[in-house]
């Protein structure tokens, strides 16, 4: 489903933010990517995505190798995945149910059919009853939530988190990560970027470390 062969990915600036990876998360499975502020993270989840490109090395998504894939394209291929940011980037002037239909009315689905979703997104992070609500009356769980609804409202194959939890309270970072178990539980490929150790370590899902740009070892969690 995600596969990284010998990835190394250097920027513009000559900073090499990763090399040569080698790594697999089969469909339906579940991992968190770990490691310290700039291990690599976030630059491995933009390859998944297609957001950024490789600058050696293959990969392979949903059985289709990134390399071949021509720029117009990567609209249809993102359609796959569902990405969930630190800071949720929600649009303030706009409602929750808006800000969760904004993907379907970009794709060009019928108003039945998106309304129909979005509420089923929302329903299913629990925040169907504040769909008329302005983002910003809600707490800072119920924005990320917000935020989940929209990455799912579409089905994505994938999901990718980039510190979903980064801003919240224990009790609340834990109700988000079991909010991915329950879509990796309906067959969604979950991988997620935290260094919250000692909250993912609790989860009983494998773990791969980032160093510096190299993968430092993948293990299963200790309390599995
Ligand atoms: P993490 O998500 O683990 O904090 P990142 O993937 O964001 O790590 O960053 C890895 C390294 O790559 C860091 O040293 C960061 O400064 C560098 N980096 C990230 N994005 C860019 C960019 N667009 N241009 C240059 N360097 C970058
Ligand atoms: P459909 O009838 O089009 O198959 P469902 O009623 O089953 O849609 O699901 C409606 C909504 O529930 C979806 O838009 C999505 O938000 C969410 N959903 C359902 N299944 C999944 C899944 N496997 N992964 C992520 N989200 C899902």
């Amino acid at each position: 489903m995600i596969h990284l062969k010998n990835v190394t990915k250097r920027y513009p600036t000559g900073h090499e933010a990763l090399s040569r990876i080698n790594l697999k998360l089969d469909k339906g499975a579940m991992a968190f990517l770990t490691g310290h502020s700039g291990a690599g993270k976030s630059t491995l989840l933009k390859l998944i995505a297609l957001i950024e490109r490789p600058t050696r090395g293959r990969l392979i998504v949903n059985d289709q190798d990134l390399a071949g894939m021509a720029p117009r394209q990567v609209p249809y291929f993102r359609r796959q995945i569902g990405i969930i940011f630190q800071d949720h980037h929600l649009l303030h002037d706009r409602s929750v149910f808006d800000n969760v239909a904004l993907p379907l009315v970009i794709q060009g689905y019928r108003q039945h059919e998106i309304a129909r979703r979005a509420r089923a997104a929302l329903d299913r992070v629990g925040l169907l009853h504040k769909e008329g609500a302005a983002p910003i009356t809600l707490s800072s769980g119920e924005q990320q939530r917000v935020g989940i609804a929209r990455a799912v409202v579409h089905k994505p194959a994938i999901l990718l988190a980039d510190e979903p939890t980064g801003n919240l309270d224990p009790e609340l970072s834990r109700e988000i990560m079991e909010l991915f178990i329950r879509f990796n539980q309906v067959g969604t490929t979950v991988m997620i970027a935290s260094h919250d150790l000692e909250l993912i370590s609790s989860l009983g899902k494998p773990m791969v470390r980032l160093h510096e740009g190299h993968l430092q070892r993948e293990r299963a969690p200790e309390s599995a």
